[in-house]
């Protein structure tokens, strides 16, 4: 009976327990953000990131979201694998399991490969899908000696995700100290994709990279050519963070309030050459993220969603009725064959609407045709805005006291803070806190704790 009970739960769509999490995290959202193309508590239950793990990094970005205290902190590869498992256990706690979460905090390759991958493994143990988020100034030994296991030399893993953040906003990367124009960088760009197309083929581990831009008045006007640059790169997301007054006051550079998202979002779009739908799809609070998921065959870029094309929101509502949260990656092949056909049977209407819509998607992409020319390549665009510091700071005060502002500047920002897609945990209390609030609120106190904890032998 009890294998029994354990094969109907394996090849449910959604596990008991993400379906449980997505239920708990609809339910806690703000009824602003309940619209028919939320993702959040649908799809996923929200984006994680960790914290108070590797706080150092040795480039220095103007602006930087961590706190000045941060460079204090040395990286200590048990610590970082026993909070990181701390805080993956909570979040598996939470919201379920086969969530995405991000590896950061200062640089993550000042941890030794070994530790690095202790740190990627405790995230996958809790069930998440982890990706490092980097400045990608590292070589491909230690690449290799992240993905292999030092005694058998055999694959660690069978895939890596990574985030490389590339901008004119860093200094102090090899080969190039400082950086005038983002063009400048594109050779490192690609030597960083390089790196893991060789991976993939001497060891047959698979990736996935983001590539991550800070936006200031000095560079938004290179976006445009940036997103032309990267596209074939091997990126598969180009995410866009407008600067925020957030973290180290000392790295605030610009009148960064002087661009507005909408005009980041235009030259994005400029650079795709075509129109990026992110309306179809909505994660958390508008004024938070944008995200369009699309294909490109060749320079043609094609939205995989209309958000003008009710059959194509009807189809959407149709695949999140059928599939909920499935993980499409999780369990072996013949696994996920039987989740997909209960998924059907659930809601048979998500063929026909399906099939429609892939109809409708070949046509945008040229049909045909163009596929056998070329292979379609998945991209996403996101652009990610953080808030500032004074902004948050009261804001959250208030959440924590159960109250809402009167202020309407205070007021969005705690609507926002409410729809967070982009939560770290805190198995201390027991509680998740937006990023914001952790950069704008906790960062300080924590690095300080942790100086004391994990002195750095020096301040470089
Ligand atoms: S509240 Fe802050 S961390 Fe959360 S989604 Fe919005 S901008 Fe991101």
């Amino acid at each position: 009976m009890t294998r029994l009970r354990e094969l109907e739960i394996a090849t449910r769509p959604e596990h008991p327990d993400l379906s449980a999490a997505l239920a708990a995290r609809w339910a806690e959202l703000p009824a602003h953000v309940k619209r028919p193309n939320q993702m959040l508590g649908r799809r996923m239950t929200g984006c994680e990131g960790t914290h108070g793990v590797f706080p150092r990094c040795n480039l220095a970005c103007t602006p930087c979201y961590h706190a000045k205290e941060a460079q204090r902190v040395r990286t200590d590869g048990d610590h970082t694998e026993r909070e990181v498992d701390r805080q993956m256990a909570l979040l598996r706690e939470l919201r379920g399991p086969g969530q995405h979460a991000q590896l950061i905090g200062g640089e993550v390759t000042l941890l030794g490969p070994d530790d690095h991958a202790r740190a990627l493994r405790a995230m996958i143990r809790h069930g998440r899908k982890p990706m490092s988020m980097t400045h990608g100034d590292f070589d491909y030994d230690y690449l290799e000696q992240l993905a292999l296991d030092p005694v058998s030399g055999k694959p660690r893993f069978e895939h890596l995700a990574f985030a490389g953040h590339f901008d004119s906003t860093m200094l102090g990367r090899r080969g190039i100290e400082r950086v005038h124009d983002e063009a400048e960088l594109n050779d490192h760009r690609a030597r960083f994709c390089a790196m893991f197309e060789r991976l993939e083929r001497e060891h047959g581990i698979t990736h996935y990279l983001a590539h991550n831009m800070t936006v200031t008045p000095r560079n938004i006007d290179q976006i445009p050519q940036l997103v032309r640059d990267c596209r074939r790169m091997g990126f598969r997301m180009l995410s866009f963070q407008p600067a925020a007054y957030i973290g180290n006051e000392a790295r605030w550079k610009d009148e960064y309030r002087a661009i507005c998202t909408d005009e980041v979002w235009q030259r994005i779009e400029r650079g795709a050459g075509a129109r990026l739908h992110h309306n179809a799809e909505q994660v958390g609070d508008v004024r938070c993220n944008r995200t369009a998921h699309g294909l490109s065959v060749g320079d043609r870029y094609a939205t995989l969603l209309d958000e003008d094309d009710p059959r194509d929101a009807r189809a959407l509502a149709d695949f999140i009725v059928a599939f909920g949260g499935m993980d499409f990656e999780a369990g072996g092949r013949r696994l996920r064959a039987v989740r997909v056909a209960r998924a059907i049977a659930r809601h048979p209407a998500v063929l026909p609407s399906g099939a429609r819509w892939a109809a409708r998607l070949l046509r945008r992409i040229g049909g045909v045709r163009a596929l056998r020319r070329e292979r379609p390549r998945a991209i996403t665009y996101v652009m990610h805005a953080f808030m500032d510091a004074r902004d948050v700071r009261p804001a959250w005060e208030l959440m924590q006291r159960g109250e809402v502002s009167d202020d309407p500047t205070i007021r969005a920002t705690q609507e926002r803070l409410q729809a967070c897609s982009y939560a770290m945990a805190h198995p201390e209390s027991g509680t998740l806190v937006p990023a914001c609030a952790q950069h704008a609120v906790l960062d300080p106190l924590e690095n300080l704790r942790l100086a004391r904890l994990l002195p750095a032998r020096d301040r470089s």
